[in-house]
């Protein structure tokens, strides 16, 4: 605890352990063929962990395929020296696509219009890309049944077609419904994937699977899985069941000082709107966190954070960088740490997302800035 308080500069902070980030990629290569690489998503700042901590790790471990959702986080990766293929999901505006080139980066090809202002583009060298197929999702990515406008796609001279992929609308669900949904977007994109070779086109890479499309369709053997969330040793939301299990642990563990501490009478209020009145004479600490380090303000009166490993109720609002918790009979003090999502059992993100009403990948993305993330020895 002493070694935390020196270590962190700020009042809260994230600490990151990368021996689990190394568990879950082997845990994941267990699940996927000898052929499958690895596309390690790490766009959002790699869903708050730190964009730049986590690929220098993954680097190490032998990952050399990153997803970003766009040209300024690709350009951050390189700047910091990440080695490897960097995938842009994402829009690039025409008149930033030189820099894609400079800095050795893959955009995507959202659809068949962006590929024809592209061509009329005078670019200093191919554009490197992976063409989207919309099989579903209905986001971006051209249409699956629009083969001849792929075909002509395939036959733009400025850009080199690295790779042709999908994404899965409800890859997550178990239901017959959307199990049959998900097999009729990968039977779609096979169609695709066929007729382009039948006309010639065979020398791309292909992926279908995030997440969950490893763990409920393991069968697909592509060349790439593009995985996020349980990289980071997470589920997207809790007793969420899959054909496959995998054991994961958590990176990312988010923590607070407490700043003050006091009695309250019964009858008092805390905090802004005076939502929370007392029922009896409690103890209240104050802790150095709020919504603008990315804890949802939805928590407020709902919210359980750890003290010296007891679950602790949050009362009354959560302010912009404070919120309150009840501390009644236990021997705290200032500076003693609170750990508000993490590791342990008894606070994971699935857990604190559900109270939200969300997901664990927007509970995490969400961190802020401010937040020091310090990697834990
Ligand atoms: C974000 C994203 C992923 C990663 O999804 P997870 O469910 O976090 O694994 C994969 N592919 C695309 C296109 C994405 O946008």
């Amino acid at each position: 605890m002493e070694k935390e308080f020196k270590l962190a500069k700020n009042q809260a902070w994230i600490e990151i352990n990368l021996e689990n980030l190394e568990h879950n990629i082997k845990e994941i290569q267990k699940i996927i063929s000898k052929k499958t690489k690895i596309m390690a998503v790490v766009k959002a700042n790699a869903y708050g962990h730190g964009a730049v901590l986590i690929s220098k790790k993954l680097n190490e471990i032998g990952i050399f395929n990153f997803a970003v959702s766009s040209l300024k986080e690709g350009i951050e990766l390189r700047e910091n020296g990440i080695l490897g293929n960097i995938l842009i999901f994402g829009f690039t505006d025409y008149k930033n696509l030189e820099d894609v080139i400079k800095y050795d980066l893959i955009q995507t090809i959202i659809d068949y219009d962006y590929a024809k202002r592209i061509e009329k583009l005078d670019l200093s060298q191919k554009l490197k890309v992976h063409l989207k197929i919309n099989t579903g999702m209905n986001r971006i990515g051209e249409n699956y049944q629009n083969i001849e406008k792929i075909k002509e796609i395939f036959a733009i001279k400025n850009i080199e077609i690295l790779g042709v992929f999908t994404h899965l609308a409800v890859s997550d669900s178990q239901t017959l419904e959307d199990i049959n949904f998900t097999k009729s977007q990968i039977n779609h994109f096979y169609q695709v994937i066929n007729t382009l070779k039948s006309a010639g086109y065979s020398n791309f890479s292909s992926h279908i699977q995030s997440s969950y499309g490893i763990l409920n369709y393991p069968e697909l053997n592509l060349d790439y899985v593009r995985i996020g969330i349980i990289m980071y040793g997470v589920h997207s939301e809790k007793n969420i069941k899959t054909k496959v299990n995998i054991n994961l642990k958590p990176v990312l563990t988010l923590k607070a000082k407490i700043s003050s501490i006091h009695e309250l009478d019964v009858n008092e209020s805390i905090s802004y709107g005076r939502t929370y009145i007392t029922t009896s004479k409690i103890k209240v600490a104050t802790v150095s966190i709020g919504y603008a380090d990315g804890y949802p303000r939805s928590l407020s009166s709902k919210g359980i954070v750890l003290v010296n490993g007891k679950r602790r109720p949050i009362l009354g609002r959560i302010c912009m960088d404070q919120l309150i918790i009840d501390v009644t009979n236990m021997s705290i003090q200032v500076g003693d740490i609170v750990t508000l999502i993490g590791e342990d059992q008894n606070i994971k993100a699935e857990d604190v997302s559900y109270l939200a009403n969300t997901i664990s990948n927007e509970l995490l993305s969400r961190l802020g800035n401010r937040l020091e993330r310090i990697i834990k020895k």
